[in-house]
């Protein structure tokens, strides 16, 4: 089979440090095996998006020599395929109606139980639907992190795919486009590897087949002490002189002192010195000083 990445952006603010190193480390593989790079634009939350930024977001990666080998999908243009596989585990008996909020579950750990209700349907107001989980353990091997499992059932519980003001979640949008688009290998922050096993539940569910995951450690902003911030969003990149940001993340994915004067002859060396099984497999890392 063809290898096909993708990098899926949610259009909620600039691309910034963090996004560069995922966007860049699923462009390297794809590049190294000869195959085809996404972008698929995960504007499905219009309540957090910014207006302009998935257009910002595209150029950014031009900028920094990252442009798709297909026309980017808009996850905002393709309700009636998530519609079709709601309806299908509805079918299946798999989806029910809920009213809990958060307040309710507290004294459950905030985990829906096997498909039980702590609050009675209500008719003010619309459910949500959520997917009933069953037990047994979800395991997969990632490319970098290694070995994962995890007991959806007492780790995760039950889990919303339609929220009450009708957006669709993030893990059904995603296991339904990943699909779409052919892709091989999800490569993506270390902060999504807690949500690979519900979507790979929901391939299972869908019968839909199971990409391989590389999860990247997340970049961050050191202060002087070396403490990390809390914010991805906090490493705004130079787009006008991307060389230097281009070489801090690949610097992070473990690519040093490789010659380029410019961005497309730094990213074809880059190709040839892509070793992922050298990346750090911490959670976290601090993106690189200046000089
Ligand atoms: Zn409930």
């Amino acid at each position: 089979m063809d290898y096909r990445g993708r990098f899926a952006p949610s259009p909620t603010g600039d691309l910034h440090g963090g996004s560069l190193v995922a966007a860049l480390g699923s462009w390297l593989r794809a590049r190294q095996a000869g195959g085809r790079w996404l972008v698929r634009m995960d504007d499905l939350d219009p309540p957090r998006e910014v207006p302009g930024s998935a257009e910002a977001i595209l150029a950014a990666l031009e900028d920094f020599g990252l442009v798709p080998d297909e026309p980017v999908l808009y996850q905002s243009q393709r309700h009636a395929a998530y519609a079709a596989a709601f309806e299908r585990l509805k079918s299946q008996g798999e989806v029910f109606a809920c009213w809990c909020s958060r307040n309710d579950l507290a004294a459950l750990g905030g985990i829906h139980r096997s498909g039980r209700c702590v609050t009675p349907p209500q008719d003010d107001r619309p459910p949500a639907w959520r997917v009933r989980v069953p037990s047994g353990m979800i395991r997969f091997d990632d490319v970098l992190q290694g070995p994962q499992r995890q007991d959806l059932a007492t780790e995760v519980g039950d889990f919303v795919l339609r929220r009450a003001d009708d957006c669709w979640s993030y893990h059904l949008a995603c296991v339904i486009d990943d699909a779409f688009q052919g892709v091989t290998e999800v490569v993506r922050g270390r902060d999504l590897l807690d949500s690979t096993p519900r979507q790979i539940f929901l391939q299972q569910r869908l019968g839909l087949s199971t990409p391989a995951y590389l999860h990247l450690p997340l970049a961050l902003r050191a202060d002087a002490s070396g403490k990390l911030s809390k914010s991805t969003r906090d490493l705004p990149l130079d787009h006008v002189n991307p060389l230097a940001d281009l070489r801090r993340a690949l610097q992070l994915l473990a690519i040093d002192a490789i010659p380029g004067d410019d961005v497309e002859s730094l990213l074809q060396a880059a190709v040839g010195h892509f070793d992922p099984h050298r990346i750090a497999y911490r959670q976290q890392v601090p993106w690189p000083a200046a000089g």
